[in-house]
């Protein structure tokens, strides 16, 4: 099912999209459970917001399809290169990007982001699917040049906006197959198949959680197809991964 975190008269709501509205739950269905208060919104009511905020990390993986590692000049690490953006990059749906004065060449990064639903320390690969709530689409957005000249990513990676989510969360996904591309202003820039990745979600979530305990509620950005490019004020990017939806923000400069 696809699971929507909303505004909707004053009041922020978690719910469950049923032909065109959503069942309204009666909390956040990651700690609360699926129990509905009777309550239906039309999606066209409802401004959609991130579907989850993270409560301590956004963990993601650098270089994780060959041909994106190709075009940065490298290979794909042959474990899984991780990083973190702060859980204050994160936008939802329809949140505008804000490019900072600082950078002046940002990107966008269309990614599969895994939504952890439970307390994860050393999973291991064959148990990793058990400590996911569900799926949901990412823009890893990057100030390429200030991930060159920092030498390391945090800055870069991690300015405020930088990590727009959603717009739901599809708790039935299967994250091993599976179209997802990504259009600037309307064209098509990225276009590729997760089953492209160098190391599995499963993969992922074993190496992650092997370092850092994962808490109900973080976010893992799952790496970038090739055609990464960079973007401007007034542009419109789109991410969107079958199964799941499109993720929509429009940029503006600081
Ligand atoms: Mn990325």
């Amino acid at each position: 099912m696809k699971i929507a975190r909303f505004s909707h008269r004053d009041s922020i709501r978690y719910g469950i999209l049923d032909d065109g509205e959503f069942v309204v739950l009666d909390g956040d269905p990651m700690f609360a459970g699926f129990d509905t208060t009777g309550e239906r919104v039309a999606v066209a009511d409802a401004v959609l917001l991130a579907p989850v905020i993270p409560r301590s990390k956004v963990v993601c993986v650098g270089k994780n399809y060959r041909e994106h590692a190709a075009e940065m000049g490298g290979e794909a690490p042959a474990e899984p290169l991780l990083f973190l953006k702060p859980n204050t990059a994160v936008i939802g749906p329809g949140d505008t990007i804000v490019r900072p004065p600082q950078s002046e060449r940002t990107d966008f990064e269309g990614e599969l982001a895994v939504v952890i639903g439970s307390i994860a320390k050393d999973v291991a690969v064959e148990r990793a699917h058990e400590v996911v709530f569900g799926y949901t689409v990412a823009n890893d957005v990057t100030a390429r040049d200030l991930q060159r000249s920092d030498g390391q990513w945090a800055r870069a990676k991690g300015f405020d906006t930088f990590c727009p989510l959603g717009p739901v969360i599809e708790t039935e996904f299967d994250p091993t197959s599976g179209a997802i591309r990504s259009r600037l202003n309307g064209e098509v820039r990225q276009s590729a198949d997760l089953s492209d990745m160098v190391h599995s979600v499963a993969d992922i979530i074993a190496y992650a959680s092997a370092a850092f305990t994962l808490l109900p509620g973080d976010v893992l950005l799952t790496g970038t197809p090739a055609g990464v490019g960079p973007f401007s004020a007034g542009d419109t990017l789109e991410v969107e991964i079958d199964g799941i939806g499109i993720l929509r923000n429009t940029a503006r400069n600081a």
